[in-house]
């Protein structure tokens, strides 16, 4: 099996125009995210949406809120109490469709709008009083039922370490399911697709692992489109469950075992003391995995090259870099 072929094919993200640095909030401010802008954007192509001024409201406008009922919140204006809720709901639901037409991978929120959040977002009781912090923009909300699989994150969330790995990962995942499909979804090609992905699957659910497994080995049996959705379904639930430090240190452990028989006794010493380290949270995981990845290119570890495990994201990004 040959190596990955890399990043060639740049993820599409869509995200909140303002994150960007775009002057189109409400008080003609933005929310610039150099993180986004200056970092991730080296690696990904974006989408930039503002619900707001994408739906004819101008810049500035007055500010909104979410009032009522959490699950079904109307969307107004502070100061007057116009009621925009249909405004925004109906061009929603036509910018989703249009979004359909685009290979997105993702998409990046901004935090708390009553537009673009996409959890926690105040809702005001109609009665006045303190807000709950249960709403979803009414954008997000359209967007996250008409794409159900694809990662979302807001920005707030993406300061956090692990939920970072967690989103740019599955990102790119889906980059290749892209990628994948475009080619046209053969059995071969899932096989292939399946094969590389397995030890990445394994860091995030072993249970998913072995379900989507079973799911290919009978594949043939399957319609393909019951086939292409099942996969699909299973890989981004597993990949949304935390990788622990713990499910981590099995997927090493697994990794080390193809070098048994070549690593001398001190390589393999080394390279305990580096996963216990790393078990121990005294490493980032970066150190064990280049490790391995060292063994792999000098040991010419055919199986080992091709696993995505191992180049999950681009280095530059840093996302292993943190104990
Ligand atoms: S939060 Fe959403 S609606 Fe508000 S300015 Fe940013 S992109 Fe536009």
């Amino acid at each position: 099996m040959s190596a990955p072929a890399g990043f060639a094919g740049r993820p599409l993200v869509g995200v909140s125009r303002c994150l960007l640095g775009e002057k189109v909030r409400y008080d003609g401010g933005h929310k610039l995210d150099h993180f986004l802008a200056e970092v991730l954007g080296r690696h990904v192509d974006y989408v930039p949406v503002c619900p707001e001024v994408e739906c004819g409201l101008g810049v500035p406008r007055e500010a909104m809120r979410l009032v009522g009922d959490a699950e079904s919140p109307r969307l107004v204006t502070i100061r007057s109490g116009v009621d925009l809720t249909e405004r925004m709901r109906g061009w929603a639901e036509s910018r989703v469709e249009e979004l359909a037409s685009e290979p997105l991978c993702g998409f990046v929120f901004k935090y708390g709008s009553p537009s673009s959040g996409m959890s926690r977002v105040k809702v005001y009781p109609e009665a006045g009083g303190s807000p709950l912090l249960k709403g979803r923009g009414l954008f997000a909300a359209a967007f996250m039922e008409r794409f159900p699989l694809l990662p979302v994150e807001d920005e707030g969330r993406l300061n956090d370490d692990g939920l970072r790995e967690n989103f740019i990962e599955r990102v790119f995942v889906m980059q290749r399911w892209r990628e994948l499909e475009a080619k046209g979804l053969t059995l071969g090609g899932l096989v292939d697709f399946h094969t590389r992905h397995k030890l990445l699957i394994m860091a995030h659910s072993v249970e998913h692992y072995r379900s989507l497994g079973r799911l290919v080995a009978t594949a043939r049996e399957l319609p393909a489109e019951v086939l292409r959705s099942q996969y699909l379904c299973g890989l981004m639930e597993a990949l949304r469950l935390t990788a622990t430090v713990k499910k981590q240190s099995n997927v090493l452990a697994h990794v080390m075992g193809y070098f048994k028989r070549q690593l001398s006794a001190d390589e393999k010493r080394e390279l305990l003391e580096v996963l216990d380290a790393y078990a121990r949270e005294l490493l980032p995981l970066i150190v064990p995995v280049t490790l391995l990845n060292h063994y792999v290119r000098k040991f010419d570890e055919a199986y080992l090259a091709g696993q995505w495990y191992l180049h999950a994201h681009p280095a530059e990004l840093k996302l292993r870099n943190h104990a």
